[in-house]
């Protein structure tokens, strides 16, 4: 299956021209075709511009102009990535009918790269939850056991790239939706430190957290990709003048030195047994590479999960307030203004976004202000000083990244808190900003994917993708 090849892989063959362009979306479409019946990974798909644009590409080719890696490289991208004239729906009815006006700075740059778009992937709605059930679209399932969860929220984009529907994918992580879902799949997921990749035309969630990430087959291919998206953007405030990146440059230094520590509270009693085996094996991996191994517990993991949830739904209640039917996306017929907000509201969005908006709404009310949000600010900062001084200590941090494999679908049932605390190995890493990514590690008993967590210091990605990479080679 040409499907299955890497992104870098497939960019190199194109420029050498043992493939041609078309050929390879076509065998993308092909493969969706085939598949997407069952799996549901895409909301939108956009055949006709991504063949236009393979034409395109194939012609430069053929007359030798300068490209990239990824020239002529077919890519799906999480559907609350702003693209112009190609609907935007962020998983929601609210947005089922959006289509925005312009590009995200994401997609201009892989565009600008070469890259070409073949479709927008299934999500949580408003990337809120972590198995991509709260979808408006039905939830995606994954190619490892269809009965299962792809996670989420980017489950979409775990999903295609691990089924062989595209060859690489852009989700979003504001609490491990790239990381989650790229573990449940099998695939590499990566989220940069906080302020690499601009956020211009990611509809927001929290956006203190919010960061766009890779999800692709091998470490290299989310090293390279994360060089074409990250960048100061000036359209960004948040976003961070980095010098220009080079990422996979640190692929090839080995583990030897490198301090890693072992995150011993992660390795707790609710952890899946092969779970904890695959980051034991991975520290043993990593020591036989030459790197130095430790342990040590952050102390306060336990209120990063509450801390998570009142600052993100604090943000999602601010930031989702702009859908109120006016202005763009789902408008309900009601009989005066009041009632048209409301039933916008009601019929616009699912269960999940409205008991999150409510959460947020109380948490930033001005009686509860200071009991609740203003002390997940503290244990925010607590958090971040926690793993500040971590990094006194070590380069890398290594553990689970949630505490299962893919559970099934409809499982989840009532038990909502349960779900959150499924969060628990993500979040610090938002909280925190750092840099962080998951890892395929084997399967468990039932054959599904396991990963682990390898997470960096503020700016260091060179240090994880050093231990990243020589897992890769080990294997
Ligand atoms: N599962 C977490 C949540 O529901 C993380 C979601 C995300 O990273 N977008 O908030």
């Amino acid at each position: 299956m040409m499907t299955g090849m890497t992104a870098l892989a497939l960019g190199e063959k194109l420029k050498r021209k043992e493939i041609g362009v078309e050929e390879a979306v076509e065998a993308v479409f092909k493969e969706i075709e085939k598949r997407e019946p069952r799996l549901n990974c895409f909301i939108t798909l956009d055949r006709e511009r991504a063949l236009e644009d393979a034409g395109e590409k194939q012609k430069a080719i053929l007359q030798g102009a300068e490209t990239g890696p990824f020239f002529g490289v077919p890519i799906a991208v999480k559907d609350n990535l702003c693209t112009r004239g190609l609907r935007t729906t962020c998983g929601s009815r609210m947005l089922r009918d959006f289509v925005p006006a312009y590009d995200a700075e994401v997609i201009r740059r892989i565009r600008q790269a070469g890259m070409i778009l073949v479709g927008k992937t299934n999500m949580d709605e408003f990337a809120m939850g972590n198995t991509t059930e709260s979808s408006y679209f039905g939830p995606a399932r994954n190619p490892g056991g269809e009965e299962r969860s792809c996670g989420g929220s980017s489950g979409g984009s775990a999903g295609a790239v691990a089924s062989g529907e595209c060859f690489c994918a852009l989700g979003s992580d504001t609490g491990g939706s790239v990381r989650q879902p790229a573990a449940h799949c099998g695939v590499v997921g990566i989220k940069p430190t906080y302020g690499t990749v601009s956020r211009y035309g990611l509809i927001a969630y929290a956006s203190s957290m919010d960061q766009v990430g890779t999800l692709t087959k091998d470490v290299a291919d989310g090293a390279a990709l994360l060089e074409v998206i990250g960048g100061r953007d000036p359209k960004d405030a948040t976003s961070v003048e980095r010098g220009p990146l080079d990422f996979r440059k640190a692929l090839g230094q080995g583990a030897k030195g490198l301090r890693v520590g072992i995150l011993k509270d992660a390795l707790d009693a609710g952890l899946q047994r092969e779970v904890e085996a695959a980051v034991l094996r991975t520290a043993g991996e990593l020591e036989a590479a030459g790197a130095r191994l430790g342990e040590l517990s952050l102390g306060i993991t336990e209120y990063a999960v509450p801390a998570y949830y009142t600052i993100a739904c604090g943000e999602a209640s601010s930031n989702l307030e702009r859908y109120d039917g006016m202005k763009y996306g789902f408008r309900a017929q009601a009989k005066d203004l009041r009632s048209t907000y409301g039933e916008t509201r009601s019929q616009g969005f699912g269960a999940e976004v409205k008991r999150r908006i409510m959460l947020g709404t109380y948490v930033l009310s001005e009686g509860f202000y200071d009991a609740y949000y203003l002390r997940a600010l503290k244990v925010r900062r607590l958090i971040r000083d926690a793993c500040v001084k971590a990094f006194e200590d070590y380069d890398v941090l290594l553990g689970p990244v949630a505490p299962t494999t893919a559970p099934r679908l409809g499982g989840g049932g009532e038990n909502v808190t349960a779900g959150y605390l499924a969060d628990k190995y993500t979040v610090p890493a938002n909280l925190a900003g750092l840099p962080a990514m998951s890892l395929p590690c084997g399967t468990d008993g039932q054959g599904l994917p396991v990963g682990i967590q390898l997470t960096g210091n503020l700016f260091r990605e060179d240090l994880m993708f050093r231990a990243a990479g020589a897992l890769e080679k080990w294997r």
